[in-house]
């Protein structure tokens, strides 16, 4: 789908400036080239400079080294960016699948950093800028697991529950100035997620979307790029995407299989 950046948006310069933190694969990538085919001049941040580079080459945009676990590269990142319209905080992901009576230690404080203290760093930094602009807009990618749980997922469902705290207060905190603040949520959307998750086994990943049509990056894309096209007075405040085949974090209908499994 084609989307057009409403004239109001536009900065004096005419190509308003948007940030996708881990823009390397999966979403973050969708999302830049998305914004780019709108209209948008995109800054990618990632720690993997080779995809970065390339994404970045490819969508006329700039690519800029980024780890949101660490506070001096986010400083580092928000001062080549003395720009910027949107910011959507893309950057996380998931680590393991344990209960939490085997709960890894560093993978919840990986993911606790991740997904809620590089939502929170990213933010803090871009802010004035954001404000700046006239017209800020931040998007934070969270997740159904911001409002559900499900056995083995405790470390990435209560640090995405965290984000959707943070997103909810931020709206509450910068009511009546010019930045709207968006929280998507998809269901299983089909990236590099699951390889990350269980430690680069293909196999093991795979498994995930086995039976049944997950999202695509792109199908998230769409809805980031649409909440953040529509006019300045709208704020789009919570996108729920699923695929068709998942009801609930746990409850999918698999072909070949006689009732919706609830297996993860
Ligand atoms: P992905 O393909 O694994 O992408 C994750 C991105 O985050 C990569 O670009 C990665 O880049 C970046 N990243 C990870 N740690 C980072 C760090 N410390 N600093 C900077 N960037 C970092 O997975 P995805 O599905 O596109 O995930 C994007 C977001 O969507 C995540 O927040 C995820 O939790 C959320 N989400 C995913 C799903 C799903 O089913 N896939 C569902 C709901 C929500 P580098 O490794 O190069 O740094």
């Amino acid at each position: 789908m084609r989307y057009v950046i409403p004239e109001e948006l536009k900065s004096v310069c005419g190509r308003p400036v948007a940030v996708v933190t881990g823009a390397s694969s999966g979403i973050g990538a969708a999302t830049a080239r998305a914004l780019a085919r709108c209209g948008f001049r995109v800054v990618l941040g990632a720690r993997r400079m080779d995809r970065l580079r390339a994404i970045a080459e490819e969508i006329g945009g700039v690519g800029l080294p980024l780890d949101v676990t660490d506070a001096s590269s986010v400083a580092e990142f928000a001062a080549r960016v003395p720009e910027a319209q949107v910011l959507v905080n893309n950057a996380g992901g998931a680590l393991g699948l344990d209960p939490v009576e085997r709960a890894r230690d560093e993978d919840w404080r990986i993911m606790y950093e991740t997904n809620v203290m590089g939502l929170m760093r990213v933010t803090r930094a871009l802010l004035p800028a954001l404000e700046r602009s006239g017209y800020g807009h931040i998007v934070n990618v969270v997740s159904i697991a911001g409002f559900e749980v499900y056995p083995g997922g405790a470390g990435y469902t209560a640090a995405k529950h965290a984000a959707r705290a943070v997103t909810q207060t931020l709206r509450l905190e910068l009511l009546g100035r010019p930045l709207r603040v968006t929280e998507i949520d998809p269901g299983m959307v089909e990236t590099e997620f699951s390889i990350v998750r269980f430690r680069g086994d293909v196999t093991l990943a795979a498994k995930v979307y086995e039976g049944m049509q997950p999202l695509t990056a792109e199908d998230v894309a769409d809805c980031i790029v649409w909440a953040v096209t529509r006019p300045f007075h709208v704020n789009v405040d919570q996108i729920v995407v699923r695929p068709r085949q998942q009801a609930t974090a746990t409850l999918v209908a698999r072909t070949g299989r006689p009732a919706p499994s609830s297996d993860y």
